[in-house]
């Protein structure tokens, strides 16, 4: 992989683009990939985004997301433009798996593939370009820094600061993880200096949902976690009844695994979610408990050190009892 400063003097001859990110995008991923596109738009490049899935609808307010290609539902029209593209960008994931059914096409194709990113273990050798960066808080500070370094800094038109804003307010936890450097708050002073509105972004990202959401998040908390205080360890286990009967949608569950944070002492939160094809596990952590390493070495996961996901296809009761035997075995960690 070469470095991504190698692409910057290539960027001024128009080409036709794709930029793809991570399933069921977040703010980051949708951030990063609308205010990538709006960058390269502004350059003469013809530049189209493809989702792998559906997404939350609280990133549709983002300036560009209605042409957002979804490919579960456009398959024939997304392998199309994929086979006449010169260049992929693919944003917010280290590695094609993490793009579904779009995997196989991404691997197939033989443009000029980039990589954006912030996760642990990148796979570097399917990508000709990249960045990755464990030590950025978000895809979206990573996308700020490529358009300054590229010379593009008068391209932060009033769309791209807050699609940026997004990604960086939803990966650091509205500034609380870590990952929220000096460098973090020098990239939303600037944002602000240029007109940022950033009561909007809070509102259109966490003031948005309907009454059924919010009954749910108390339901759960009530009645589907389980705090082991041995191991400093929280579990929410949702099954697919709750989802059916307080209607929920994809993004409708974003930010439950934060609330038993606030928990004195507990070091790591899972969250499983039952979900038609397979349980979706979250996991979140402070200090020194790694969900990376953990999300992969027990659920096929992966992800930051303080923040990671996984998957199972076992039934949710027995996924859960792997949780339980795992955390044992991890009971010198967690303490
Ligand atoms: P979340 O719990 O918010 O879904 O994900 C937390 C972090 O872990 C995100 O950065 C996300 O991209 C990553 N992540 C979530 N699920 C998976 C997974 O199944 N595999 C890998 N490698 N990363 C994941
Ligand atoms: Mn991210």
């Amino acid at each position: 992989m070469e470095p991504i400063q190698h692409i910057f003097p290539l960027l001024l001859q128009p080409k036709k683009i794709a930029i793809t990110t991570h399933m069921k995008p977040d703010a980051d991923a949708m951030g990063s990939s609308l205010a990538l596109k709006n960058v390269l738009e502004q350059l003469g490049h013809q530049v189209t985004v493809i989702s792998p899935t559906n997404w939350a609808g609280w990133v549709n307010w983002m300036q560009g997301a209605d042409e957002v290609i979804d490919y579960e539902k456009d398959k024939t029209i997304a392998d199309q433009l994929l086979d006449q593209i010169d260049w992929l960008f693919c944003l917010d994931y280290n590695h094609f798996s993490r793009t579904k059914s779009l995997a196989e096409k991404l691997k197939s194709i033989s443009c000029t593939k980039i990589l954006i990113d912030h996760h642990r273990e990148p796979d570097e050798t399917s990508f000709q370009y990249g960045w990755s960066d464990t030590s950025k808080s978000s895809t979206c500070e990573m996308i700020y820094d490529f358009i300054n370094a590229s010379g593009n800094a008068n391209k932060l038109n009033e769309a791209v600061c807050e699609c940026i804003y997004a990604g960086v307010v939803g990966d650091t936890g509205s500034f609380r993880f870590p990952a929220a450097t000096s460098n973090v708050h020098l990239l939303v002073a600037d944002l602000k200096t240029r007109g940022l509105n950033h009561e909007k972004v809070h509102d259109k990202l966490f003031d948005n949902f309907l009454e059924n959401r919010l009954r749910f998040t108390g339901h759960v908390l009530l009645h589907r976690m389980e705090v082991f205080y041995e191991y400093n360890t929280v579990l929410i286990a949702i099954p697919k009844s709750d989802l059916l009967k307080y209607q929920i949608k994809t993004g409708d569950t974003e930010g439950l695994v934060n609330f038993p944070q606030s928990i004195q002492g507990m070091k790591l939160v899972a969250l499983v979610i039952d979900r038609d094809e397979e349980r979706k596990w979250s996991f979140r952590s402070k200090g020194t408990f790694d969900c990376n390493s953990f999300a992969r070495r027990f659920f096929e996961g992966g992800g930051h050190y303080n923040a990671a996901g996984g998957r199972s296809s076992e039934s949710l009761e027995d996924t859960i009892k792997k949780f339980k035997a795992a955390m044992k075995e991890n009971k010198s960690q967690l303490q």
